[in-house]
Order: C-alpha cells, then sequence, then structure tokens
C-alpha cells in the first residue's frame, strides 16, 4: 500500500475515493450500480447487523456482493472469521488489493454473482463457519440476487442488504397488504424478513436517484413444502400475481393452463372468493391451493 488510505474515516472521504479511482484508473459505472457509501456510521451500521447479531462465539463467513472499493468488506472482515467478497469489476480488484491488504481473512472472487456456483463457493471458503450474506447490492439485480440466494437453498442463515427503498419495502411486507408481490411470497416462504433502517441517498458517492434501506432475511431451517409441491407453489404464486388488474381465477387460470371453472371450484375449496386479488392472499391460502392444485 502506498499512503494509509484504509481506514474506515479515509475510505468514506470523496477526496480518497476520487485519488483511488485515479490512482487504479478507475470510473464509475452507473450501469453496474456502483454507488460507494460514504458514510462510516452507516457501514458499521451493516457489518454489525450482519455478522455482529450472530451471536457471540459464533464463527462467521461472511459471502459479500459487490465490495466495490473494500469499505465494507473491511468491517467485516474484523467482525468475521473469513469474508468472500465477489466483485464483477475487474478494474476494482487492484483497488481492493490495495485497501485489504492488510488482511488475512478476506478472499476477493472477480465474477458475476448471477453466474457463479455459490454452493461450491461457500463449501470451498466457508468450512466449519456458519456463513451469511452481507451486502450494499447493486440495484440493478436486487430480485435475481435474492431469488438466487434463497431458491438454491444454500447454507446460509441470513441476508442483510441494503437495497433501493421501495424493493425493500416490497421484500419485507407482509402478505395480505398492496405492496405485497411473487418476491414477497418467495421471501416468506424461505425466511423472516426484517426492516432494519433507512439510508438516505446522500449517503452514497454518487448520489443514486432513489433512497435505500436495509433489510435483513433470516432463513428458515425448513420452508414449508419441497419437490413437485414447492415448484406448484411457485408456479401458483407467480402466477397469482402475473396479472394483478385480473381476477385470481382467470391470471391462474392461464398460468395453470386450466379451465377457470376448474380454479374457480379449487378456490371455492380453498373458501376464497373468486374475485378475490392476489395481494390479499396469505401464506397459507398459497399452501392450500398448492395442496387443492396437486389433485386438479
Ligand atoms: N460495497 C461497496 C459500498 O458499500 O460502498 C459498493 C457497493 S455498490 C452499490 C455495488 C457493487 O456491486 C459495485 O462495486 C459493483 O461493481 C458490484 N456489482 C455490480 N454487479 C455485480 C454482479 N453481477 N456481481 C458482483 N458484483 C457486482
Amino acid at each position: 500500500m502506498r499512503e494509509n488510505v484504509c481506514d474506515l474515516e479515509s475510505l468514506t472521504k470523496t477526496s480518497v475515493i476520487r485519488a483511488l479511482a485515479e490512482r487504479h484508473g478507475f470510473s464509475f459505472s452507473k450501469r453496474l450500480g456502483q454507488n460507494f457509501l460514504i458514510n462510516p456510521d452507516i457501514v458499521k451500521k451493516i457489518a454489525e447487523s450482519g455478522v455482529g447479531t450472530l451471536g457471540e462465539g459464533v464463527k462467521a463467513g461472511v459471502l459479500e456482493i459487490g465490495p466495490g472499493i473494500g469499505t465494507l468488506t473491511r468491517e467485516l472482515a474484523q467482525r468475521a472469521d473469513k469474508v468472500a467478497a465477489v466483485e464483477i469489476d475487474g478494474r476494482l480488484i487492484s483497488v481492493l488489493e490495495d485497501t485489504l491488504s492488510d488482511f488475512d481473512n478476506t478472499a476477493v472472487i472477480n465474477g458475476d454473482i448471477m453466474k457463479l456456483d455459490l454452493e461450491k463457493l461457500i463449501r470451498e471458503h466457508f468450512g466449519g463457519l456458519e456463513a451469511v450474506v452481507c451486502a450494499n447490492l447493486p440495484y440493478y439485480i436486487t430480485s435475481p440476487v435474492m431469488m438466487k440466494l434463497l431458491e438454491s437453498r444454500l447454507p446460509i442463515k441470513a441476508i442483510t442488504a441494503m437495497v433501493q427503498k421501495e424493493a425493500g419495502i416490497r421484500l419485507c411486507a407482509p402478505l395480505g397488504t398492496r405492496e405485497a408481490g411473487a418476491v414477497t411470497v418467495a421471501v416468506r416462504y424461505f425466511s423472516e424478513p426484517k426492516m432494519l433502517f433507512n439510508v438516505s441517498r446522500g449517503n452514497f458517492m454518487p448520489p443514486p436517484n432513489v433512497d435505500s434501506c436495509v433489510i435483513r432475511l433470516d432463513l428458515r431451517d425448513s420452508p414449508p413444502l419441497s419437490g413437485e409441491e414447492e415448484k406448484l407453489f411457485f408456479k401458483i404464486s407467480r402466477g397469482a400475481f402475473s396479472q394483478r388488474r385480473k381476477t385470481l381465477a382467470n391470471s391462474l387460470s392461464a398460468a395453470l393452463d386450466l379451465d377457470k371453472r376448474l380454479v374457480t371450484a379449487a378456490l371455492n375449496d380453498a373458501g376464497l372468493p373468486e374475485s378475490i386479488r392476489p395481494e390479499n392472499l396469505l401464506m397459507k391460502d398459497f399452501i392450500k391451493l398448492t395442496e387443492i392444485f396437486k389433485n386438479v
């Protein structure tokens, strides 16, 4: 390292970030969602929510998505036994070599989180550790990343993530409310979500056009269904929300390729009016519908 730019106070200064970028030939990419945190208190708070809450004595392995220049990575590395950080932008790898050089428990992987085999990555990096995910997520892939992390049934305890505020509201919405969508059902199926705190746009460089929030999903040891039933559950929940303005009977008839009369009868069996909207359904309704449609 050429100069001491690496403590949290320095790495969250815009002048230091600019100097680092210049030295490494880096310029911000909007396409890759590169908005770096410049408030040290928020960086600490995210690391604390992601790792600190695991409890005394727990040996933690943290998968970080998008370390950027390593600001959050360093805070995670101070609290966890190991951090594996996946960064897609090859230009940031030499920056990270600089900013993480005083840690021996960090590994930087240059790759696309959507394409990597995460089960293998967790096995290789976190043997014997409790694995968690902690990230200031690039907003353009929030839902696909969340779905990949959840659906792959990875051996992880929790996901703590900064996301766009609207996305956070949707991800954490209770079922049966207007904010709920197909992704909400998936989140509730696999985890217990919690909205932790809001972060306004001024805490980033460059500032994004929207505000953010930090959420935490505590993964269930065993989700309610498995195998073919689980597949049907997701076909039903995605189908239900696929055309929000249609009634549930119409959307499900299209999604399941079933005659509307059969669907209406199934809804009656489940004790649901055929005009009910998907956002009014609760987890128990989706599970009941799965049980009924399994035999249709
Ligand atoms: N962790 C840093 C912070 O909090 O300041 C940077 C967060 S920035 C919002 C998102 C980071 O994700 C960027 O460094 C970006 O290059 C990276 N990124 C974008 N798409 C990615 C992908 N598909 N896989 C891995 N990293 C990605």
